[in-house]
């Protein structure tokens, strides 16, 4: 199948609950275009210096989505034009896409990473350093930044159930702050959740936001 079809076929499965990224990392421009030429828009990427070299190069209407773990000190590279950024973990962090986005006029969505997987390699914030973070004085103050939801990645595993279960309790926890510490005001929108491997066990467990790169692009 084609590109599009990948994408089409995707986009079917996942709807009306979720919506599409297309996770481009390490694929050339062209591949990206063949994408865009079939009216898709979304697209993930891992690294601060390879997104800015493709947002330069394609046109100015993606929607590009930071989607792999960012150190501070790249934060001012894609704050012209990031549109979310998946993988915030840290206050300090935030605080920089803060700054950097007060910089550019813009307010900048971002999800916070939790840690969900049966392993010792993923980043993210522990339930209790994200709940923290959201009721900190700190993190009241940041007016160029926006808090749409919670991402997370499950265990690289071939145990469905173990892959449900974290997803699961993803999804329990950003109901439990949508009812509390966010109750009123901000309202977490985006579950991200999903990738090619279990992006249909993460729909039906509550994602909004599934980042598909290897089945719509082959592997990499
Ligand atoms: C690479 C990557 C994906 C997509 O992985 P595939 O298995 O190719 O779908 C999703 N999320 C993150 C954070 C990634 O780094």
């Amino acid at each position: 199948m084609s590109i599009a079809e990948n994408i089409q076929k995707i986009e079917a499965e996942i709807a009306p609950g979720a919506k599409l990224i297309a996770v481009t990392k390490t694929k050339p421009v062209e591949m990206l275009m063949e994408a865009y030429d079939a009216g898709f828009k979304r697209y993930g990427e891992n690294k601060v210096q390879e997104m800015e070299m493709k947002h330069e190069q394609m046109p100015k209407d993606i929607e590009w989505h930071l989607i792999g773990h960012l150190q501070t000190n790249k934060v001012k590279y894609i704050a012209p034009f990031v549109s979310t950024i998946h993988s915030v973990d840290s206050l300090k962090l935030l605080q920089e896409i803060n700054k950097q986005a007060a910089k550019n006029n813009r307010v900048i969505d971002c999800l916070l990473q939790l840690f969900i997987a049966q392993e010792e390699t993923k980043f993210g914030l522990s339930e209790e350093e994200a709940k923290e973070l959201l009721t900190s004085d700190a993190f009241r103050e940041l007016k160029n930044v926006r808090i749409a939801g919670l991402m997370g990645m499950a265990s690289n595993t071939d145990d469905e159930e173990q892959i449900r279960r974290e997803f699961r309790s993803l999804k329990k926890f950003f109901d439990e702050l949508n009812s509390t510490l966010c109750a009123g005001e901000a309202t977490l929108t985006e579950l991200s959740m999903g990738m090619s491997s279990d992006y249909l066990i993460a729909v039906e467990e509550g994602s909004t936001l599934v980042r598909v790169g290897s089945a719509i692009f082959g592997s990499r």
